[in-house]
């Protein structure tokens, strides 16, 4: 064990004198309260530590001490239905203050361990050797436990079905022969350092979506499973609404939720909420399949730096047992800040917004992190990113949007305008967008779907040339425009009202599945067809305007639930019905309308 002296304080950082060897990105212990901390540099006879804790009280001349390994987190069975600090300590219930200083890493628990290999079997890394089980009350799934990925071989021993410490031996791995064997001894949950990416066999091309729930971003702005997204936005314009939203009907196998630098009372709410939600897949609580982590902005802010790599390194730990797994992170502005400060603290030549030089290539490791891969255990697992962005004063060209904007492939813009009139998601369809959209054609063609690349192109740009045309409106206006100019701003506002917006807080429309949103963009397409069909045939905008179907087709949402698919059909019909009389008989379709509006 290396030691070395303090020598100077500022805030999270340290200098110490050294009397033995230490590595980077070494865990250490800092004082009598052995507070947790990371080596960051090495100099000639000294070191930099960045520490996890409150350094209040630190004084020159107290002692560090190394551990002899990196910087670690324990990834086990423990985790599921839990919540954490920034580097995987348990926090209890809602109580997000700090945990005790100097506390070591997640609380070891007891679970039911069954073998999946026997004496003489050959593992390879990352293969699963047994089961890891629901201890009782703990909450959780029953879960695979891997061999490390640097570890495999014959398997010597093995323990007979019962409960275990997570950390104990179970099972005992030999490779080599005679003198040179080695043997791994393997455990439910294993350590792995922090800031590392675990492993994979290979990538593979992400080809299907990760269902949101949401209509604008399954429909028009999808993210692959095992892809990236941003979610930029200023204050106040629904970031953490629609992040629960999709932690809560996101079509993952597991939620890991990284609170990172907000409050600590909009916190709370996930805090409070999460535990009390019923998963809708299962009939469960949400929880069981939930890791959230914490680091508000009262807590450490070194710890808030590292939070995100601890995110994202559970999150691969779960895709390694062969799961989806969905990250979501709010806020990596909080995260960058934390990078700023920390980077000021050693005296790092601020860059571009004062973030150090290295802003960029810290949010490219990331987001490069999300993955749809084939495990080193051969199975498909994959990890979707999703990061909230608060940039300062909602401007999108400062530097942590920017650089993100270079790693993300869906774009989803919170627009101030669209939250200050209630039109939630408050995504602005003009400027988010999705680079992996024409990849997931054949997905959606698979649920029923074929024309979903031509009805998101066609709503596209109506909603482009909805934005043209209300420009001119507002010089000319809206009733001197022509007649097909009309018909785009009279479907555009449906495509909004009928499509986009969707209310996080209602009952029936908070998720909307794949068969519904199939249907929805269905009817709109063929409302959009027969308008047009009817304005050729010589009706007038104002006509159609006020069809009593187009009321239906506004409410849809809200009316039509997911069990009530059917109805879609029915509304079809009676949009068909309603148009006849202005599409079939040009010139005679204003007498007939009065009689069929009825239907
Ligand atoms: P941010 O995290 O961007 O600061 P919030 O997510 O806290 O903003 O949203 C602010 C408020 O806007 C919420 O308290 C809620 O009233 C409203 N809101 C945001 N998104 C939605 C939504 N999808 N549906 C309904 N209301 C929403
Ligand atoms: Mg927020």
């Amino acid at each position: 064990m290396s030691l070395a002296t303090v020598t100077w304080i500022a805030g999270p950082v340290l200098h110490a004198t050294r009397q033995g060897p230490f590595s980077l990105r070494e865990s250490v212990r800092v004082g009598p309260q052995a507070l947790l901390g990371e080596v960051v540099r090495i100099q000639d006879t000294s070191i930099v530590v960045q520490v996890y804790e409150d350094t209040t009280g630190l004084r020159p001349g107290i002692e560090v001490r190394g551990d002899g390994q990196p910087l670690s987190i324990r990834l086990g069975p423990g985790l599921l239905g839990h919540i954490f600090d920034g580097l995987l300590r348990p926090l209890s219930g809602a109580d997000t203050k700090f945990v005790q200083p100097g506390m070591r890493p997640a609380a070891v628990a007891r679970r039911h361990f069954e073998a999946a290999v026997q004496a003489g079997d050959v593992l390879a890394p990352g293969a699963i050797f047994g089961t890891a089980g629901d201890a009782g009350n703990a909450a959780g799934r029953t879960q695979h436990c891997l061999v490390p990925p640097a570890c495999g071989g014959i398997v010597e021993s093995v323990v007979p079905p019962g409960e275990q410490a997570d950390d104990a031996t179970v099972c005992v791995l030999r490779s080599g022969d005679g003198a040179d064997a080695v043997r791994h001894a393997l455990a439910m949950s294993q350590l792995w350092a922090v800031r590392s990416p675990r492993p994979v066999a290979r990538r593979l091309p992400p080809l299907a979506p990760l269902v949101t729930g949401q209509r604008i971003l399954d429909g028009l702005f999808p993210v692959a499973r095992g892809g990236k997204a941003a979610i930029p936005g200023g204050f106040g314009t629904g970031k953490t609404v629609l992040l629960e939203a999709l932690a809560k009907g996101c079509n993952a196998d597991v939620i890991v939720y990284l609170g990172c630098g907000e409050r600590g009372n909009e916190m709370a709410g996930v805090l409070e909420e999460f535990p009390t939600l019923t998963d809708p897949r299962s009939g469960r609580p949400l929880m069981e399949r939930t890791v959230i982590i914490a680091n508000t902005s009262n807590m450490p802010v070194a710890a808030r730096e590292a939070s995100i790599y601890c995110a994202i390194t559970v999150a691969e730990y779960f895709r390694d047992q062969g799961l989806h797994v969905a990250l979501m992170a709010d806020s990596t502005s909080r995260w960058a800040e934390a990078l700023r400060e920390v980077s000021g603290r050693f005296g790092e030549l601020p860059g571009e917004g004062g973030y150090p030089a290295y802003l960029s290539s810290r949010l490219a490791d990331f987001y490069e992190r999300a993955a749809l891969v084939q495990t080193l255990g051969g199975a498909t697992g994959s990890v979707t990113v999703m990061g909230a962005i608060s940039p300062p004063s909602g401007d999108f060209s400062e530097p942590v949007t920017s650089h993100t904007k270079r790693y993300v492939k869906a774009f989803w813009a919170l627009d101030v305008k669209r939250a200050q009139a209630r039109f939630y998601p408050a995504i602005h369809p003009l400027q988010s967008y999705a680079e992996d959209a024409r990849d997931f054609a054949p997905w959606w063609a698979e649920q029923g779907n074929g024309q979903w690349l031509t009805l998101r192109r066609r709503f596209l740009t109506l909603l482009d040339e909805q934005a043209q045309l209300e420009r001119m409106a507002r010089i000319i206006g809206k009733d001197a425009l022509p007649a097909r100019q009309q018909l785009t701003l009279l479907c555009a506002e449906l495509v909004n009202e009928a499509f986009l917006r969707q209310s996080a807080f209602s009952e029936i429309d908070r998720v909307c599945s794949p068969a519904r949103q199939a249907a929805m963009m269905k009817l709109l397409g063929r409302f959009i067809d027969l308008a047009e069909a009817a304005l050729s045939a010589g009706a007038a905008p104002e006509r159609f305007a006020a069809l009593p179907c187009l009321r239906a087709l506004q409410r849809m949402g809200e009316d039509i639930g997911d069990d009530q698919l059917p109805r879609f059909a029915e509304l079809e019909a009676r949009l068909e019905r309603e148009f006849a009389p202005l599409t079939a008989a040009p010139g005679s379709a204003s007498q007939e309308a009065g009689d069929e509006t009825h239907g």
